[in-house]
C-alpha cells in the first residue's frame, strides 16, 4: 500500500530549465557579455550534469561546483566573463524562481489528502524552502527532505534512510519503504537511489529517455497529468 510520496524538486514540480533559460538570458545583458542563444542551453546542461553526477558519486560538493561550474560553461562557449561573479547572480536568481513543471499544482491538489507529500530534493535548504513558498506550493508538503540540511544527499542509503526515519518519527502507523513512492527526472539520484532502498519509483521522463534494463521502475511517464490516472 502506498503511503507516502517523495516529491525531486527541479524538473520534476519546478522548472530548472526555465529558469535557467531566463537567467542566462537577463544574465548575459546585465553583464554584457553577448546576446543569449538557445544552444546554449545545452551546453549548460552537459556541464552542469555531469558536475552533479560527480557531487553524486562524492568526488565533488556543491561549494566546490559553484567555484567551477560557470567558468567551465564560458570557456566552452569562448566567452570571456567572471564565473564567479555570474554565479552569484546565477543562484541570487535561483532563490525566488518558482516556475512550475506542466501540471504540478493539479497534480499536488489531487494527491493532497490522500497520501503523505514530502519534497526530496538535493540543494540548499533555505532556497529550496523559499522557491516551495514562492511557487504557493510549500503548504502542500508535511516534510522537506533537502540535502543540505540533512548533511547528506540521493541517492546515498544514508539519505533515504533519514527520510524514513523522520517520517516514522511522526507517524503512529510504521511506515515501511516499500509504502513509499519517489517521483522524480533523475535516473541516477531519484529512481536508482529510491529502487535501491526498496521504494516504489516514478520515472517523470517528458523526453522518452532510454531507461537501462538495470533500472527496474515501478512508473514511467511522460507528464505529470498521468501520475492521476496511476495513483
Ligand atoms: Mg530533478
Amino acid at each position: 500500500m502506498l503511503k507516502v510520496i517523495l516529491f525531486d524538486i527541479d524538473n520534476t514540480i519546478l522548472s530548472f530549465d526555465e529558469y535557467v533559460k531566463e537567467s542566462m538570458k537577463n544574465g548575459f545583458n546585465k553583464f554584457g557579455i553577448g546576446v543569449y542563444k538557445e544552444e546554449m542551453f545545452d551546453v549548460f546542461t552537459k556541464v552542469n550534469n555531469n558536475l552533479w553526477h560527480a557531487i553524486e558519486k562524492g568526488e565533488l560538493n556543491f561549494a566546490k561546483l559553484q567555484k567551477i561550474r560557470w567558468n567551465m560553461i564560458f570557456e566552452r562557449l569562448g566567452i570571456t566573463a567572471d564565473g564567479e561573479a555570474f554565479e552569484k547572480y546565477f543562484r541570487e536568481y535561483l532563490f525566488n524562481s518558482a516556475i512550475h513543471v506542466d501540471g504540478a499544482v493539479e497534480l499536488l491538489k489531487y494527491l493532497y489528502g490522500k497520501y503523505v507529500l514530502c519534497v526530496a530534493s538535493n540543494g540548499p535548504y533555505l532556497q529550496q524552502v523559499n522557491r516551495l513558498k514562492v511557487g504557493g506550493i510549500l503548504p502542500y508538503f508535511s516534510d522537506l527532505f533537502i540535502s543540505e540540511e540533512m548533511g547528506c544527499a540521493k541517492p546515498s542509503k544514508e539519505f533515504f534512510a533519514t527520510c524514513i526515519e523522520r517520517l516514522n518519527s511522526k507517524s503512529e502507523e510504521k511506515i515501511l519503504p516499500c509504502e513509499v513512492m519517489i517521483i522524480g527526472d533523475s535516473l541516477t539520484s531519484d529512481m536508482l537511489g529510491g529502487m535501491q532502498f526498496g521504494m516504489q519509483t516514478c520515472f517523470y521522463n517528458p523526453n522518452s529517455k532510454l531507461v537501462p534494463e538495470e533500472i527496474d521502475l515501478t512508473y514511467n511517464v511522460t507528464s505529470l497529468k498521468e501520475i492521476k490516472d496511476i495513483l
